[in-house]
């Protein structure tokens, strides 16, 4: 199949915005170049010690951000792609109107988009290079010698989202990180690469539930798994978690459920997700704006959660009940 690559060119202060409309439309796999990110790592120079950068990692984006993404050149891809335009165009006019704050600049919002041929696919490989994502996880790709400080996730995104460097991730395997999860049984919502569930087998979970609706991330995450030795703790199962739980398999209670997933799927399906965890159990959500903290809140008070609390990274937050 052939795919399109879109650009939004934006401001620094239009990259969140923009990118959660593209989440909105399940656009998951985004790269972002942002000319301001070149200026602080030039302005660091004194302080880090180095004179050169290689030119092939620095994107020349004239001054603006620039949000790139990939959709089939195809009926499908036609019609998210005009969806992602007239929500960029009703952005445009709520900060035109004030709604981001009366000085909120997002510049163009505009969206240059081309036919590609397959060669794409793996250009973004030149960049990916082995980092720490927590305190505990270092995150590798295979083509890469792992080595580092803490435990290594050998990750392969492919087209999948999870790649371990977007703050809901890396939130959500915090959030992990400061539960006991020896023994536990843990259900990933929505798996992506499959990194959190990863994350969960090598902190100890006895057993995890990987769900993921999509064919292509299920592929993905099937040969992260087994990469990373972690395929006998790890059930990974292809299942839309809004009706999964009604068939087979799905009436099972887990210590812990994870999932990064977008605001509105959150909501619908925040009573499912409930369900599933045990008495006693935790759920953790990402996927948020800090603008959704509130109403998220209520969600889960309403659901009967007897403890909530909240990190925050950017614009973004994560969300974690205690259900009694
Ligand atoms: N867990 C990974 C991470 O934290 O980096 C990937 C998160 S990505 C934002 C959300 C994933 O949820 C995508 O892989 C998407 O295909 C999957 N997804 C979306 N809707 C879903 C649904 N209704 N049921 C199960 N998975 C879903």
């Amino acid at each position: 199949m052939n795919y399109q690559e879109s650009r939004v060119y934006t401001t620094t202060a239009g990259v969140e915005a923009v990118y959660a409309c593209l989440m909105r439309h399940g656009i998951d796999s985004v790269a972002v170049a942002d000319a301001a990110d070149v200026t602080s790592i030039m302005d660091e120079k004194d302080k880090l010690g180095w004179d050169y950068i290689e030119p092939s990692l620095v994107e020349d984006t004239g001054g603006e951000a620039v949000l790139s993404f990939y959709t089939p050149d195809e009926p499908s891809g036609w019609s998210v792609l005009s969806e992602i335009k007239l929500d960029l165009l009703k952005l445009k006019g709520d900060e035109q109107y004030g709604i981001f704050g009366a000085n909120a600049d997002f510049g163009r919002l505009y969206v240059e988009t081309q036919l590609l041929d397959d060669s794409w696919k793996d250009k973004w490989k030149e960049r990916f290079r082995p980092f720490a994502m927590t305190g505990h996880f270092t995150v590798c790709p295979p083509w890469e010698v792992c080595q580092g400080d803490g435990e290594t996730i050998i990750l392969d995104p492919g087209m999948a989202f999870g790649l371990g460097s977007h703050e809901t991730t890396v939130m959500c395997a915090e959030a992990l990180e400061t539960i006991e999860l020896k023994g536990c049984k843990v259900l990933d919502v929505g798996t992506g690469s499959g990194i959190l569930a990863i994350a969960a087998a090598k902190l100890g979970a006895e057993r995890v539930l990987a769900l993921e609706v999509d064919i292509d991330a299920f592929k993905v995450a099937e040969s992260n798994i087994a990469v990373n030795s972690v395929s006998d703790r790890i059930e990974l199962v292809r299942g839309d978690i809004l009706y999964w739980r009604h068939g087979p398999g799905g009436g099972q209670l887990f210590d812990v459920v994870v999932g990064n997933l977008a605001g509105p799927l959150i909501h619908a399906a925040l009573p499912v997700l409930k369900a599933c965890v045990a008495s006693g159990g935790r759920l953790i959500l990402s996927g948020l704006l800090d603008i959704e903290e509130t109403a998220l809140k209520a969600a889960l008070d309403a659901q009967g959660a007897v403890d909530i609390s909240v990190r925050s990274r950017g614009e973004w937050i994560a969300v974690c009940a205690d259900f009694s």
